[in-house]
Parts: C-alpha cells; sequence; structure tokens
C-alpha cells in the first residue's frame, strides 16, 4: 500500500539528503489498524522529475512491513504523484496556465498527457468525491481542479488526502491506496 507523506522540499532536496532515511513508520498499521507493528523493508526506487532543472532524479522510496499481518506500506514524498514521472509543483504549474515555467516548457508533452487523462477521469471523480466544486456544465474541468487545490491548498496537499480519504488521485484509482489490496490500477 502506498501513503503520501508530506515532506518539506522537492526532489532535489530529498535525494541529495537522502530523506527517505528519515521517513517514519506510520502507525496504526494501514491494513490491520495495529499500532506500532511497522519494520524497515528497504525502499524501492522510482523517478521524479527536478524543480527547475531538466531531467530527473531516481529518488528512494521507503516500505515498511506489518509484523501481524505481514503487508507492506510505502511512504511516497508528497512532490511526487503517483504513477507521473513530473513534479506535482510542475503539473500545477501548468494546470495554472504558466506554460512559459521552465518545467512546463520541458515536460510539455507529459503535461498535456496528464490533463487528458485528468479531463476523462473527472467525471468519476466527481462522483467519488463529493462536496467539492459545482456540478456540470457550471464547472468545467480547469474550475474543478482549482476547486480541488484550494480546497487542499495544494496539488500535493490534495493528492494526500484524496489517496488516504477517498483512496483515489485527480488521475485514477488504483489498488495500492486501498488498504489490504494489492498493486495495480483498478
Ligand atoms: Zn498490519
Amino acid at each position: 500500500m502506498q501513503i503520501i507523506c508530506m515532506v518539506e522540499g522537492s526532489s532535489d532536496d530529498y535525494f541529495s539528503n537522502e530523506k527517505q532515511r528519515s521517513m517514519r513508520p506510520p502507525s496504526p498499521c494501514p491494513h490491520c489498524n495495529s499500532k506500532q507493528v511497522l519494520r524497515a523493508l528497504g525502499y524501492y526506487d522510482r523517478d521524479v522529475s527536478r524543480l527547475n532543472e531538466k531531467g530527473y532524479v531516481r529518488i528512494s522510496v521507503r516500505r515498511f512491513r506489518c509484523i501481524v499481518c505481514g503487508k507492506t506500506v510505502s511512504l511516497l514524498p508528497s512532490f511526487a504523484q503517483p504513477y507521473r514521472i513530473v513534479l506535482n509543483a510542475t503539473i500545477q504549474a501548468f494546470a495554472a496556465g504558466d506554460i512559459y515555467h521552465p518545467d512546463v516548457e520541458w515536460w510539455i508533452i507529459y503535461l498535456r498527457r496528464y490533463w487528458k487523462r485528468f479531463c476523462f477521469w473527472l467525471p468519476l471523480l466527481r462522483q467519488s468525491v463529493p462536496g467539492i466544486g459545482l456540478s456540470p456544465p457550471s464547472e468545467d474541468a480547469a474550475a474543478y481542479w482549482r476547486q480541488v487545490v484550494i480546497w487542499a491548498g495544494s496539488l500535493s496537499s490534495a493528492t494526500a488526502r484524496l489517496t488516504s480519504d477517498f483512496q483515489i488521485t485527480l488521475f485514477g484509482r488504483y489498488r495500492c491506496h486501498v488498504p489490504n489490496r494489492c498493486e495495480g490500477e483498478i
């Protein structure tokens, strides 16, 4: 299972300061609800883009295993979007129309693809997350996106809240955000 963990700084800071080493296990276990039962289980690597720099860094994501139920939990730092390489900060800049931001220009092909996916996913997102924004057709995709960011304060916070409270992201629903389910898109 994947939990979004709020961290200060961006991908380069996390990478260069090896922040994965200081990630602490959540308690209780999100699968079985037992307290103080998650133990270190190494890391997995994933790529994430950089803020104001070209290219990407390969970060290590901390994993833990529960000694009671045997299931695992990984802590994805909040600057990253689940299953997407481009930073939340860059996605947010693109969605806000800041297309001349250097990061946005470098990743524009990916960002357009992400937006297309968001628009496709939006009807199910509206159904799954009640209470945000207005109803269509009075509200388009861009307006809904703004409402979500206002609701949570940032795309990072929105993703953390959506995954923990509704097991969903702005781009899809994934088994890894559901306790007691294995990984993969559903
Ligand atoms: Zn457990």
